[in-house]
């Protein structure tokens, strides 16, 4: 199910509380982030955090799939001496989804409305995954959002046989070199963070942990009850922890977070999320051209020309490109 439906119904259903014209003075209307979802509930920052059942319409049947707003929606309450009604949801600014594990595939929104998407990998132990990495920077390429990249483990970089040097670098990805461990590179990170709301993805083992435990020192207690869903929605829900740090900026955690296929890419429309590419492939011959062995292709044509850091990404655009056409989830 369309979790926008859900959103539609919503908004359009009478959930939509109208405070009535000279209301009493015990009702007011504030707004709130949504910052944690629960299996039946949902936690909202306003003034203070209110706890909520999860509309009951939500509750059964296939919209038991999904819920209807995500960490970081935005919604309105009217407060009814201090109890709260949800009363309206905004629109998104944006959404970063992904292809659920489920078929017929679903689109998973892990959140809504954040300002950058980071990638946290490791430059050794795990080693440095190009191809990786360029599979999770599609996430804020295809949300619209900047997206950077958080090289960790940088203490080891000596003993690394990967090369240090990042080739997203030269394309303009912003690169925070860090040692979770030694704390080198944290201060900079924090100041990436400072004022935004921030994804956080990557995979297990690179330091993700070590680094917010660095960044908000009682992380470790981070224990904001946050399960997946439980019972048939347990496959679709995506775990998201809310942190505020200390220094400015909120950190959206996403541990765990196993698939990472965007929703919304499809093999024709992939060079576009390919910053470098999306210039020259205006000047391809044919409008459809696909970039693998058209003639008269601008893409392919740049390659041969020799910039070294295009053919790595240009062999993860056709991997990617191949595993589209195959519907593969990743
Ligand atoms: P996560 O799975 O990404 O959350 O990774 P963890 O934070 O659990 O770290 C995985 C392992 O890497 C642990 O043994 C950490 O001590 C180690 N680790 C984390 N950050 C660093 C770092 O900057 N340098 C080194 N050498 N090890 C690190
Ligand atoms: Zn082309």
């Amino acid at each position: 199910m369309n979790p926008d439906t859900g959103r539609n119904q919503l908004q359009n259903e009478g959930v939509q509380l109208k405070m009535p014209q000279g209301t009493s003075e015990r009702k007011r209307r504030i707004t709130g982030v949504v910052i944690a979802i629960h299996s039946q509930k949902f936690t909202i920052r306003s003034d203070r955090d209110y706890t909520m059942a999860l509309p009951g319409r939500f509750k059964k049947g296939p919209r038991q799939l999904t819920t209807p707003f995500v960490v970081g929606d935005r919604l309105e309450l009217i407060l009814d001496e201090n109890v709260p009604t949800l009363s309206k949801l905004f629109d998104r600014k944006n959404e970063i989804s992904r292809v659920g594990s489920l078929r017929p595939p679903i689109k998973q929104i892990i959140a809504a409305n954040v300002d950058a998407v980071i990638c946290v990998v490791s430059v050794a132990e795990p080693p440095f995954n190009s191809r990786l990495l360029d599979r999770l920077l599609l996430f804020s390429e295809v949300a619209g959002v900047t997206g950077s990249i958080c090289v960790n483990k940088w203490d080891l970089v000596g003993a690394a046989d990967a090369s240090p040097l990042i080739p997203h670098e030269p394309l303009g990805y912003r690169v925070i070199r860090t040692s979770a461990l030694l704390g080198d590179g944290i201060e900079e990170l924090r100041s990436v963070l400072r004022n935004r709301i921030s994804l956080l993805v990557g995979p297990s083992g690179v330091g993700k942990s070590t680094l917010l435990n660095r960044l908000v020192p009682e992380a470790g207690l981070r224990t904001l009850p946050i399960s997946p869903s439980t019972g048939r929605g347990v496959h679709t829900t995506t775990r998201v922890d809310w942190l505020d740090l200390p220094t400015g900026g909120v950190v959206l955690d996403t541990p765990g977070l196993r698939h990472i296929r965007p929703w919304g890419l499809e093999p024709l429309n992939l060079a576009h999320y390919f910053p470098e590419f999306r210039d020259l492939i205006r000047d391809c011959q044919f409008r459809d051209c696909r970039h693998r062995s058209e003639p008269g292709c601008a893409v392919i044509r740049a390659i041969r020309s020799g910039i070294p850091e295009l053919a790595g990404r240009y062999d993860s655009y056709c991997r990617i490109f191949a595993s589209l056409e195959r519907d593969e989830l990743w």
